[in-house]
């Protein structure tokens, strides 16, 4: 059985990297999902012929009611949750991940009372029940941010990284109590050690995330679920179990490489992202960035559709509008209207349009737009000077010259698609109001841009109807 058991542990772990593998091609995601899935119940099979359940006192019953529970809630939240809200579950599930991690090694040494620990031990466990505890709070701060249900700017108070210092210093203060007084004897003077330990990471994870908004959340989201995946390999090492460790490595790995993609994609440092404050510094210049417009063009389905009459190319930039009017079906018969009049159409694609990264590959691989068609920011930037007609499809930040040309702008420095480059530029959006970061586009007053002010989808389809007409 020992050696059947370590079998299925490396069967799970070959499943996970190789699912992971697929994930990285939006074709193969799909199948990556399913064989990352496996590899998970695998895992959980190995586990519980490990640990004795199905004949020992848990019991096969126990077992499947919590899997009919936790799989029912999964089946529904899957169901439910729609794609634009995708930031706030992954933000739930690295919560209750480092939350879980934390009660783990908790439970552990509740196990352990009255003996002692390792030392190696002592340290794994005071790791899990600081990183998980830390992103625990961290990632619900984060959810209610993304909800709206808290302010979603950056909320910065004088001395708060003093106040993080000084609790980091605690921290390690609390720790060293806890692991020295755990490697002789776990009781309830240690126990307390550990509480407090907890209570302060509580506390450090709440004030590390409410410092970060507007554009930045994106990469707290995926370094938070980083550090799921390393309280999950500290709990690994508590329970010396082989196959956590294996899944947390591979998540706290893949979160820090998303996490730097995800600055690369800001131009933004890791330390500025989480001491910077987003905007934090023209704060009192905010209400003039995202004030008046002036000299704003609106546009009709039928301008539109004159104006592609006689172009030759066009680019089209997709953002969080297109996810939330679920246009991708209608922009995808445009595409291949406008290849049958010949012209030529390609999507430019930012790392961070939409609200979870790939979002826009997903859309428009849902509706079977030709991925050679998808191009890159740095791919296609240089593109826009030859290019006839931009359709800003729901794109607000992501096309905002402010983040080139002024250097008071919030979004400062963070590599933008060059919209506003083009001969003609349409932006299809419901109004004037601003994007996620919440600050003004002078986009909308270029002499070259027409704003189009409508739901995505009826508007592409309008354009459509228009086309064909003509
Ligand atoms: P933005 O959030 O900047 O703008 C989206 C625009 O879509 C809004 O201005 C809104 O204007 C418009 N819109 C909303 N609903 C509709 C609709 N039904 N039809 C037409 N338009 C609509 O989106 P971008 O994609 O340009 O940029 C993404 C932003 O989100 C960045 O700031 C990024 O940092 C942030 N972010 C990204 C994440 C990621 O991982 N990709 C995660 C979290 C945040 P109006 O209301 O007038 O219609």
């Amino acid at each position: 059985m020992e050696i059947f058991i370590k079998i299925l542990y490396v069967v799970a772990a070959v499943l996970f990297i190789f699912g992971i593998k697929l994930l990285s091609q939006v074709k193969s995601a799909k199948k990556g999902n399913l064989i990352s899935a496996l590899g998970m119940l695998t895992a959980v099979i190995a586990i519980l012929l490990k640990m004795n359940f199905i004949t020992g006192t848990i019991g096969l019953s126990t077992i499947i009611a919590g899997l009919v529970v936790g799989g029912l809630i999964g089946l529904i939240l899957a169901r439910q949750v729609p794609m634009t809200a995708m930031p706030e579950l992954v933000a739930v599930f690295n919560g209750v991940g480092g939350g879980a991690s934390a009660m783990v090694a908790l439970s552990f040494l509740y196990a352990n009372k009255g003996g002692s620990l390792e030392t190696v031990t002592a340290v794994t466990v005071v790791l899990s029940l600081i990183i998980g505890t830390l992103t625990f709070s961290g990632s619900i701060i984060a959810f209610l941010k993304l909800k709206g249900w808290i302010k979603g700017e950056p909320i910065v108070f004088l001395g708060n990284n003093y106040l993080n210092l000084a609790l980091l210093l605690g921290i390690f203060y609390f720790a060293f109590q806890a692991i020295s007084l755990s490697i002789i004897n776990i009781n309830e003077q240690s126990l307390l050690k550990f509480f407090i330990l907890m209570g302060l990471a509580l506390v450090l994870g709440v004030l590390l995330v409410t410092p970060i908004g507007g554009a930045d959340m994106p990469v707290v989201i995926s370094l938070l679920n980083s550090y799921s995946g390393l309280a999950a390999a500290s709990t690994g090492f508590v329970l010396n179990n082989l196959v956590l460790i294996i899944s947390g490595s591979l998540v706290g790995a893949s979160g820090i490489i998303l996490t730097k993609i995800m600055c690369k994609a800001m131009n933004r440092s890791l330390s500025n992202v989480l001491f910077g404050g987003f905007g934090q510094a023209d704060s009192s210049s905010q209400q003039g960035q995202s004030g008046e417009y002036e000299n704003v063009k609106a546009t009709s389905a039928q301008e539109v559709a004159m104006l592609l009459e006689s172009v030759k190319n066009v680019v089209i930039i997709p953002g969080y509008g297109l996810a939330v009017a679920q246009a991708q079906h209608a922009v995808q018969e445009l595409t291949t209207l406008l290849e049958k009049r010949g012209v030529e159409v390609k999507f430019a694609i930012h790392p961070v349009a939409g609200r979870m990264p790939g979002h826009m590959n997903v859309l428009l691989a849902e509706a079977n737009i030709d991925y050679d068609k998808l191009k890159d920011l740095d791919e296609i930037n240089n593109e826009f000077k030859n290019t006839d007609f931009v359709y800003v499809i729901g794109a607000n930040d992501v096309v905002n010259p402010a983040a080139i040309e002024d250097e008071q702008s919030p979004i400062y420095g963070m590599p933008i698609l060059n919209a506003h480059e083009a001969g003609t530029v349409v932006i299809v959006k419901r109004s004037l109001s601003p994007g996620f970061a919440n600050i003004k586009n002078g986009l909308f007053e270029r002499s070259n841009s027409l704003m189009y002010f409508e739901d995505a989808k009826k508007a592409t389809e309008d354009i459509i109807k228009e086309l064909k007409e003509l």
